[in-house]
């Protein structure tokens, strides 16, 4: 109970900052949200978008997901979570921006490496992991000879990129694109040093970014 506690404190914490000392923020956010940036981010509790980058309230439009992944655009009678959430904040908030953030020491990215038997309870992550399954193939062809280590971290890049291919699935999203009004970022934040990375395609490498 005392992890809870401290989410109750916690909460006080954020009620007061916000509903008594600053009550502007929410008072312009009742009637809608106009965030101008989409983040997809691993639901890794050691890579809280919100925290990270200290965005207010309504800045962010947050998706969090096993390995940051974006599936590709499918018609199916599925449900498809990921997708709706995409749709509603591409075509109904008109966001300007989708950022991809994966990380390093990924444990979606891992167990995509490694296969179903480094899980012990698997009915559905190994199926998720393996919208990035081109990316693994790609490195294990590419660092065939490299540490575990070094593949993963090459597979955590290359399935970010994975990710902004399958984003340009949507018919939504690729007129956007094409069109200059929304924006695609390959974000990478490793966890080791602190340093975020941003993909710029002229070099295909990720860039130190802070
Ligand atoms: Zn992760």
């Amino acid at each position: 109970m005392e992890e809870i506690q401290r989410f109750i404190h916690g909460f006080r914490n954020f009620q007061e900052a916000y509903f008594t000392e600053d009550h502007e923020l929410y008072k312009s956010l009742k009637d809608g949200q106009r965030p101008k940036v989409l983040l997809i981010g691993c639901s890794d509790s050691r890579v809280d978008p919100s925290m990270m980058v200290r965005s207010e309230p309504g800045d962010l439009f947050i998706i969090r997901n096993v390995a940051n992944l974006v599936p590709p655009c499918e018609h199916d009678h599925s449900y498809h979570g990921v997708s709706a959430a995409l749709e509603y904040a591409v075509c109904h908030l008109e966001v300007e921006h989708i950022i991809v953030l994966g990380h390093s020491r990924c444990g979606g990215i891992r167990s995509l490496m490694e296969g179903v038997s480094a899980l012990k309870s698997n009915e559905y992550i190994s199926k998720w992991v393996n919208i990035a399954d081109r990316a693994k193939q790609q490195v294990l062809k590419t660092f065939k000879d490299a540490s575990p280590e070094r593949q993963s971290k090459a597979c955590e890049h290359a399935s970010i990129l994975v990710s902004l291919e399958n984003l340009l699935t949507f018919s939504w999203v690729r007129e956007r694109v094409d069109s200059s009004i929304l924006h695609l970022h390959g974000w990478y934040f490793d966890i080791e040093s602190g340093n975020l990375y941003s993909y710029h395609p002229q070099s295909g490498e990720f860039e130190l970014l802070v």
